[in-house]
């Protein structure tokens, strides 16, 4: 499991984890022959489950965009971190459990959508959840503190320091937020659900009825998906980097193929 080892060591592994930001799109784009590289593994018995840190969006509006794009996809082929953190916190709290959350409109969709209840009111709350929020602001901040000086659990989307916008540009991630509350509570957080942690890829395997030896990673960081692969203990390719043996998805897949 090394930097583009390419497709030799995944002899018998049926299901891969496809990281979708740089390897299937690039914004609102398909990456050129990512559409093909996704079919052929399908017409080969693969199945592919796409995974992202990206908290902003549902799993419904992930698998819109991509059949828009011509991959056909249900929101169950979607891992996003916002999903993954609405799920950690029903664990915690169950249904109807009130969650104060630093996030977007789609992560309070996730959030419902695991019967749990968004909140403003740090008194009220039963748990905190940050996620990538482009309004985060010291108000929300101080919510934050308020709540997590209860004693309240506190759940992050992911780390990620920051995300492309374009190919030249990055904007602030999920993680400086995450960062900042931490700080202020003076604790990290209970859960940090996103890659490279493992759970999306344990997720994965749980529900399709598999085991991680199933498995393989292919994206385009070497930080976020080639360190969950490593966490879960499964390869992982890289494409889409200076580093990468295959440039592109759908140079994985011929050599995968081949
Ligand atoms: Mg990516």
């Amino acid at each position: 499991m090394t930097l583009g080892s390419g497709a030799a060591d995944l002899g018998g592994r049926s299901c891969v984890a496809l990281d979708l930001d740089g390897v299937v799109y690039r914004g609102a784009a398909a990456v050129p022959g990512a559409a093909d590289a996704v079919g052929l593994l399908r017409l080969r018995g693969v199945r592919v489950v796409f995974t992202t840190n990206n908290s902003g969006s549902t799993r419904d509006q992930v698998a819109a965009k991509l059949t828009g794009l011509g991959i056909a996809c249900a929101a169950e082929d979607v891992l996003t971190s916002g999903y993954l953190a609405a799920r950690r916190v029903h664990d915690l709290l169950g249904d109807g459990g009130q969650v104060l959350r630093i996030g977007t409109a789609g992560l309070s969709a996730e959030l419902v959508t695991a019967r749990l209840h968004p909140t403003d009111d740090p008194q009220r709350a039963e748990a905190v959840l940050v996620g990538l929020d482009p309004t985060f602001s010291y108000a929300a901040l101080a919510s934050a503190l308020t709540a997590l000086r209860r004693g309240l659990p506190l759940v992050g989307c992911n780390r990620d320091a920051d995300y492309p916008v374009s190919p030249t540009d990055v904007l602030p991630g999920c993680g400086p937020l995450l960062a900042a509350v931490e700080t202020a509570a003076q604790r990290p957080a209970d859960h940090v659900v996103g890659k490279p942690g493992a759970d999306m890829l344990v997720l994965a395997a749980q529900t399709s009825g598999t085991t991680l030896d199933d498995w393989f990673v292919v994206g385009d960081s070497p930080a976020a998906d080639l360190g969950m692969a490593r966490a879960a203990g499964v390869p992982g390719v890289l494409v889409a980097h200076p580093e990468a043996a295959h440039a592109d998805l759908a140079g994985v897949v011929r050599a995968w193929a081949a």
